[in-house]
């Protein structure tokens, strides 16, 4: 398992509800958060790891010891959401850009945990922003489409050399493109 990059195709791809928590699922949300850790970062999505189903791990305080801060979501929705706020953002399918991402400031979400218990979480602002976040990448959406035309022209040029990053790769055969889907 690993992070694929923008343009990856898994990554605009809409997710399938999980329809059952089995072994296959826990499996991946231990791999999942592993290399979230890893990588630094507040969340990661399935299509990320070019799983077709509706999975997310995050961890609000990036932080491995803080298994306080760790949440697995299985089709997870957004059932509310409060404000508006500006705020930077990034993205472990985008390594190294950050533009400001104008988001809801608190969200009231519903999802199921890995022992398929449905909860409830309302948060704000860097959680609320992690969640809108990762629940975007369930429908194939990204946050360079969220930007403003600002942060818009200054990714431009990170953009543009992922994509070309990617076409060498496709060129090298280092590119599996075949999204897997949930058995
Ligand atoms: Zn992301």
């Amino acid at each position: 398992m690993k992070i694929v990059k923008y343009p990856h195709p898994a990554l605009r791809t809409a997710a399938q509800p999980v329809t059952a928590i089995d072994k296959e699922v826990q499996l991946a949300a231990g791999r999942m958060l592993d290399l979230m850790y890893s990588a630094a970062g507040l969340g990661l999505a399935a299509p990320q790891v070019n799983l077709g189903y509706q999975l997310l791990v995050m961890n609000f305080e990036g932080d491995p010891e803080r298994k306080d801060a760790e949440c697995v979501a299985i089709n997870p929705v957004i059932v509310e959401s409060k404000g508006s706020i500006n705020d930077r953002e990034g993205c472990l399918s985008f390594p190294g850009l950050y533009q400001n991402v104008r988001r809801a400031k608190s969200v009231k979400v519903q999802a199921y945990n890995l022992k398929g218990e449905l909860y409830e979480m309302t948060c704000s602002d860097l959680p609320a922003r992690v969640w809108q976040h990762e629940i975007d990448h369930l429908q194939g959406v990204l946050f360079i489409d969220k930007m403003g035309p600002l942060g818009k022209l200054g990714s431009k040029r990170d953009i543009d050399k992922f994509i070309a990053d990617f076409e060498k790769d496709k060129k090298k055969g280092e590119i599996d493109a075949n999204l897997i889907p949930k058995l």
